[in-house]
């Protein structure tokens, strides 16, 4: 049973998408709901207010044992940024949830490319370049030594737009059962990212 944090974003969208990989989808807001999953999804949203709704449900640190104790975790956007261990262009009280070794920069994107779409290449999806959305979106500045960089931003955005010093710059990572990307597959109907996750809870429930 996979989770999705319910506290702001696209919840429906990602819960269908996880759904659509023929496992149940629940929602999570209470530590009790948390209790009960096998694995969590984090939606995009807005981090700092994230971060705030966390201690609010009084669901931070169980998240945070959660994580720690290797439960898999999927954050796109936003939650990629609480999934970090580092922020850069964070606010100083906004809290992380750790479980990626890497240092994330919030709001990464110029305003040229603030928000825009790209076709990507990620490892560990087949079939082709994901059409990939991305919103006010992070980047990863840095990588610890056991993270997977699994994408990152091509040249030209799909309006032919140059990125930049944005090209290059790793936007979908994985550490063992951590996946993250900057970008927002649920709302493209291209269900791979979520597969490639599903089939990381399948494994670690086969592990257990
Ligand atoms: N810019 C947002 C933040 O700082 C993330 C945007 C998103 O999730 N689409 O949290």
């Amino acid at each position: 049973m996979i989770g999705v944090l319910a506290l702001q974003g696209d919840v429906r969208e990602h819960a269908a998408a996880v759904s659509s990989c023929g496992l149940r989808a629940v929602p999570v807001r209470r530590p009790a709901e948390l209790d009960a999953v096998d694995a969590l999804v984090i939606p995009g949203g807005e981090s700092t207010t994230m971060s705030r709704l966390l201690e609010t449900f009084e669901l931070l640190d169980p998240l945070r044992n959660r994580i720690a104790a290797g439960m898999p975790a999927y954050g796109a956007c936003a939650g990629m940024i609480l999934l970090a261990s580092q922020i850069l262009d964070g606010r100083p009280d906004q809290q992380q949830l750790g479980g990626l070794d890497v240092v994330v920069r919030r709001n990464a994107f110029g305003r040229q490319v603030d928000s825009f779409e790209a076709d990507l290449q990620v490892d560990g999806v087949s079939g082709g370049p994901v059409r990939a959305v991305f919103i006010r979106a992070p980047w990863v500045e840095t990588v610890g030594p056991g993270v997977q960089v699994l994408a990152t931003v091509p040249q030209l955005t799909l309006t032919g737009t140059d990125a930049g010093a944005a090209a290059g710059r790793p936007v979908a990572v994985r550490q063992g059962p951590v996946l993250a990307t900057s970008f927002h597959p649920e709302i493209t109907g291209d269900l791979r990212v979520h597969a490639l996750f599903c089939a990381m809870v399948r494994e670690s429930a086969a592990a257990a």
